[in-house]
C-alpha cells in the first residue's frame, strides 16, 4: 500500500524499516562462531529461527509487549485478593514462541542432567538472535532454564517438577503447576536491605508438616507470575533455599501478596515486583543453611544469559546502525560511505564480533565442561568476565548507534531507544560489575593451578596477537598482588578482551582477530567509538562481515 502524498513535501532520505531479515544468515560473526563451537550441522534450523524472528511481525509484537506493560491486580472489585499481573497478548505471543523452541529448558534431559554438546551452543545462539527482538520475556524464560541447576540437588522433587518445565507447551493459566501443561520458574533472593549480600536476608522459614512456612519480603522479584519460585531465607540451621509454589498443595492460593510493581528504565515488558510472604507454604531445596551454595547453581546459568543477551542487543543495535547509514545520504553521499562514519561503523562492529566470539566460546566451554576438567575451569573463571565486559559494553554501544541514526534514533518510534534502556539492567542483575570483578579474583585464587593453567592456554592461543602477552602478564600479577581486590576490574576486563581475542582467532579471518587484539589490547584507543586506528581495508572487511549489502 502506498502512503498518502504530503501536501507540502516529498518524503525521501530515510530508510526503510529494518524487517523480514534471517537474523542467522545476515550475521556473519554469528555463523562463524556457531560453526568454530560445534554447531555447524544446526545452520539451516538456526537460519530458519532466524527468518521466523527477524519477521516485521515479531519486531511489531516487541513493540506492543514494551508499549502496554504488565498491570499489577492487588484485590478484585470486591476487595478479594487476586495477586495476579496481567500481560498484553504481545507479552504471552513470546513467552509462547520462546518456549515453543525450547529457549526455557533445551539444554537438561528428563534426568535433570545437562543435555549432551552442543546443546548450550544451539540454545546460546538462538537466544542471542531473540534477545534481538524482545528482552523482556527472556527473563522468565532464563529463570526457568537456571533453575533446574539448583533443583538437581532434590532429585525425587525435580523428577516431578521436570515433565511440566521440559514441555514445549506454555500454559499462562492461574492455576496450580501440576494441573498445568508446562510451568514457568522465577527467583527470589534480593531483599530490602541487601541483594549483593543475600546473607543478610531477614525472610524466615519455619518447619511446618511436609515443608515451611516463609514469612518476609523481596524487593525484587521478577515475573510474578511463574509458577513456582526459587527463595532464600533464614532456616533454623542458616540461610537456605526454597521452592515457593504459586499454590498450596491443597490447591488453595499460596499467601504471596504482591505490592507494587516497579516502574523501570527498561525491561518494561517483564514485570518485577515487590511481594510479601505471609505464611507462605515452601519445600526445601539443598540442605538447611546451604542456601547460596544451592541457588548460585542457578545464579551461573542466568550469568550466561545476562551475556548471551547483551551481546544480542549489541547485535540489533549495530545491524539497525548500519542499515540506516547505508540508506541515509548527508551532503550527496551515503552516511555509510562517509570515512568518519565507516571508522565508527568498523569500530561498534570489531566491538560485536567480539561479543559474539567471545560468548558462543563460552557456551562451548559450557557444553564440554561435563568432560573435560579444563573447560569446566575455563567456563568458571569466563562466567564472570564474559558478563562483566559484554553487559557494561552494551549499553555505550547502544547509545552510540543510536547516534547514528541521529534524531530517529532517540525516538520511540524506533527500536534504537528501546534498546538502549534495556542494556543496562543485565550489568545490574545477576551481580554487578564489581561482584563480578571480586567472583573472578575468588576464582582465581580458589582455582589455582587450574585457573594458572587456563590463562596460559589463553596467551598461547593469542601469542601471535598484539598487546596478548602484556595482557596475560598484567593479571597474572593481580593474581598475587596484595591489593587484589582494588584491581579486580583492569583485572577482569583485560581478561575478558583476552579470551575475546583468543575465540576470534579460533573462528574468524585472522585480520579481524588482528585487528580487535592491536585495538583493544596494545593501542590506547579513545573513549568513544571510532577512535580505534583502523585501516580502509580493514573497515571494509568488517563492514561487509557485519551485514551483507543488499
Ligand atoms: C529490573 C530488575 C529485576 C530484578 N529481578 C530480580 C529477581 O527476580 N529476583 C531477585 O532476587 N533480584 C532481582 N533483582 C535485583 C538484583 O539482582 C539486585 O538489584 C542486584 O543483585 C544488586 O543488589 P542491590 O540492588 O541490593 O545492590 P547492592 O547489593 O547494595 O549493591 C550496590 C552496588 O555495590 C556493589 N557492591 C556490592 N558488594 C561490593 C563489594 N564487596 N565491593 C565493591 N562493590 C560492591 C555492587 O556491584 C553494586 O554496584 C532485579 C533487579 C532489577 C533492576
Amino acid at each position: 500500500m502506498t502512503a498518502p502524498p504530503f501536501e507540502t513535501h516529498d518524503v525521501f532520505n530515510q530508510s526503510p524499516p529494518y524487517v523480514d531479515v534471517d537474523l542467522y544468515a545476515s550475521d556473519q560473526p554469528l555463523q562463524d562462531a556457531v560453526a568454530a563451537n560445534g554447531d555447524s550441522a544446526d545452520a539451516s534450523a538456526l537460519s530458519a529461527f532466524g527468518r521466523r524472528w527477524g519477521t516485521a511481525e515479531m519486531f511489531e509484537q516487541a513493540r506492543l509487549a514494551n508499549e502496554n506493560t504488565p498491570k499489577l491486580k492487588t484485590f478484585d472489585a470486591k476487595g478479594f485478593r487476586r495477586d495476579s499481573v496481567e500481560f498484553h497478548p504481545a507479552y504471552h505471543f513470546f513467552m509462547a514462541q520462546s518456549v515453543r523452541e525450547g529457549l526455557h529448558a533445551s539444554t537438561w534431559q528428563p534426568d535433570a542432567t545437562p543435555a549432551p554438546a552442543p546443546a548450550e551452543i544451539a540454545r546460546a545462539a538462538r537466544f542471542f538472535m531473540a534477545a534481538q527482538v524482545e528482552t523482556g520475556h527472556l527473563c522468565p524464560i532464563t529463570m526457568t532454564r537456571a533453575s533446574v541447576a539448583a533443583l538437581a540437588v532434590e532429585p525425587a522433587l525435580v523428577q516431578r517438577l521436570l515433565p511440566k518445565i521440559l514441555s514445549r507447551d506454555y500454559d499462562p493459566s492461574f492455576r496450580p503447576w501440576w494441573e498445568k501443561s508446562g510451568m514457568t520458574l522465577g527467583m527470589g533472593m534480593t531483599e530490602k536491605q541487601g541483594g549483593t549480600d543475600v546473607r543478610a536476608n531477614t525472610t524466615r522459614a519455619e518447619p511446618a508438616g511436609d515443608g515451611y512456612l516463609i514469612t518476609g519480603h523481596k524487593w525484587f522479584m521478577s515475573a510474578p507470575m511463574c509458577d513456582a519460585f526459587l527463595v532464600l531465607a533464614q532456616a533454623p540451621g542458616g540461610l537456605t533455599c526454597f521452592l515457593l509454589p504459586r499454590f498450596r498443595p491443597d490447591g488453595a492460593v499460596n499467601a504471596l501478596h504482591f505490592q507494587r510493581l516497579k516502574d523501570k528504565l527498561g525491561n518494561r515488558s517483564n514485570a518485577s515486583s515487590e511481594v510479601e510472604f505471609t505464611q507462605a507454604f515452601a519445600l526445601r531445596v539443598g540442605e538447611e543453611g546451604r542456601g547460596v551454595r544451592t541457588i548460585i547453581e542457578m545464579v551461573q546459568l542466568t550469568r550466561l544469559d545476562c551475556a548471551y543477551a547483551s551481546a544480542g542487543l549489541m547485535r540489533m543495535a549495530l545491524a539497525q546502525a548500519l542499515h540506516h547509514a547505508r540508506h541515509r545520504s548527508v551532503f550527496q553521499k551515503r552516511l555509510a560511505d562517509q570515512p568518519l562514519m565507516r571508522t565508527v561503523l568498523a569500530d561498534l562492529a570489531l566491538e560485536a564480533e567480539g561479543a559474539i566470539a567471545l560468548t558462543m566460546r563460552l557456551a562451548r566451554s559450557v557444553d564440554l565442561a561435563g568432560a573435560d576438567a579444563g573447560e569446566a575451569v575455563r567456563a568458571r573463571l569466563l562466567t564472570p568476565a564474559v558478563k562483566y565486559w559484554v553487559c557494561k559494553t552494551a549499553p555505550g554501544f547502544a547509545y552510540e548507534a543510536m547516534e547514528c541514526l541521529g534524531g530517529n534514533g532517540y525516538v520511540e518510534d524506533g527500536v534504537l531507544a528501546r534498546l538502549y534502556r534495556e542494556a543496562p539492567v543485565n550489568a545490574i542483575w545477576e551481580g554487578s560489575g564489581n561482584v563480578m570483578a571480586l567472583d573472578l579474583i575468588r576464582a582465581l585464587s580458589r582455582e589455582g593451578e587450574a585457573a594458572r593453567a587456563v590463562l596460559t592456554h589463553l596467551a598461547r592461543e593469542t601469542a601471535d596477537l598484539p598487546g596478548t602477552a602484556q595482557a596475560a602478564a598484567f593479571i597474572a600479577a593481580v593474581l598475587t598482588d596484595a591489593e587484589a581486590e582494588s584491581k579486580a576490574r583492569a583485572a577482569i576486563e583485560r581478561l575478558a578482551l583476552l579470551a575475546a581475542a583468543a575465540a576470534l582467532k579460533a573462528s574468524v579471518p585472522q585480520h579481524v582477530a588482528e585487528a580487535f587484539a592491536r585495538t583493544r589490547l596494545q593501542e590506547l584507543r579513545g573513549r568513544c567509538y571510532g577512535s580505534a586506528d583502523l585501516a580502509a581495508s580493514e573497515a571494509k572487511l568488517l563492514l561487509e562481515r557485519a551485514l551483507p549489502i543488499a
